[in-house]
C-alpha cells in the first residue's frame, strides 16, 4: 500500500469517482463451480469471491453433531495470491478464523437448520482478490450458494460495508460517510462497518465495527446503505433465476 492520500474525497468525489452512495461495479454468478452443491461468483470493483455450499451431509468429525438441528460450518479464507506483495500467507491466520466464527453465525441464523438435524451444511468462502469488503461480499455470494444449493432460509442474506472518510468539501477539511469501502478508504479511513441483514424480514446477522463513528454517522449509513442493499438483493435473485430458468 502507498503512502496515505491527503484527502479520500473531494468535493463529494472519491479517489476512484464514485459518490459517497454508490457502490463499486457489482457481478453476481450463480452455480459457478460443477462440484459443490451450490456456488457463486461475485465481483464487487476488483474485490473477487468464490462461495461454495456443500450439504446437509454427514457430520465429521461425528462429536461435532448437533441433534436437533444442522451445523452450518463456514469457512473463509484469503487465497495466498489475493494480494499485492505477499503480506498474506497462505493458510488460516487469526483473522481469518475470526472472519468464519462471524459468518457462520450469520449464515446459520437464516438457514432453516431444524429442518436437517445431525446434518452439515459446509460453506467456503474463498477470496481470490481481495480489495476491501472481503467478508461482506463473501456473505452475499454465500448465501447465492445456499440458495443455489437448495437449502431452506428464511431470507437472503445482503452484506455490505460502509464508513467514515476524511477529505475536503469546498476546500474545507470534511468527514464524509460512505458505502462499500475500497482498499485505501478501509486502510486510511476514519472508520468501516461490516453489516449483514436479510431484506425481507430487516433484520441484522452481522455488525462490525472498526474506528469511531457517531450516533447520527451510523445512523446515516444505515440509511445510506438501504438502496444498494435493494440493488444487491436484486442482483442475487437475477443471478439465481439465470441460471435455474437458464
Ligand atoms: P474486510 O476484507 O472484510 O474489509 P479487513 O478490514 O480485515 O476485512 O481487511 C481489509 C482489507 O485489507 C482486505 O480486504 C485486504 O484487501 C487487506 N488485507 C487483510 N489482510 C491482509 C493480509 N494478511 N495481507 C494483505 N492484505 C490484507
Amino acid at each position: 500500500m502507498g503512502d496515505k492520500p491527503e484527502t479520500l474525497i473531494t468535493d463529494g468525489v472519491r479517489l476512484d469517482g464514485r459518490k459517497p452512495k454508490d457502490m463499486r461495479a457489482l457481478k453476481i454468478v450463480a452455480g459457478f463451480l460443477e462440484n459443490a452443491d451450490g456456488s457463486c461468483y461475485l465481483e464487487c470493483g476488483s474485490t473477487k469471491v468464490v462461495a461454495a455450499v456443500y450439504g446437509p451431509r454427514q457430520v465429521h468429525p461425528r462429536h461435532a453433531t448437533l441433534f436437533d438441528r444442522a451445523l452450518v460450518r463456514c469457512k473463509y479464507d484469503m487465497a495466498a495470491f489475493s494480494t499485492d506483495g505477499n503480506r498474506k500467507r497462505p493458510g488460516p491466520d487469526r483473522r481469518s478464523r475470526e472472519i468464519s466464527k462471524v459468518s457462520s453465525e450469520a449464515l446459520s441464523s437464516v438457514v432453516f437448520t431444524e429442518a436437517y438435524p445431525r446434518t452439515a451444511i459446509d460453506v467456503f468462502i474463498e477470496i481470490i482478490q481481495a480489495d476491501a469488503s472481503t467478508r461482506v461480499n463473501g456473505l452475499t455470494a454465500a448465501s447465492v450458494a445456499l440458495a443455489d444449493a437448495g437449502i431452506p432460509m428464511r431470507d437472503m442474506l445482503v452484506a455490505l460495508s460502509f464508513g467514515k472518510i476524511y477529505g475536503t468539501q469546498d476546500g474545507k477539511p470534511a468527514e464524509v460517510v460512505a458505502v462499500d469501502m475500497d482498499k485505501p478508504e478501509d486502510n486510511w479511513g476514519l472508520a468501516d462497518v461490516a453489516l449483514a441483514y436479510m431484506p425481507n424480514l430487516e433484520r441484522f446477522v452481522l455488525c462490525q465495527m472498526d474506528g469511531r463513528l457517531t450516533h447520527d454517522e451510523f445512523r446515516d449509513g444505515l440509511e445510506m446503505i438501504k438502496k444498494p442493499a435493494q440493488e444487491l438483493y436484486k442482483l442475487q435473485k437475477e443471478a439465481l433465476r439465470k441460471k435455474y430458468k437458464g
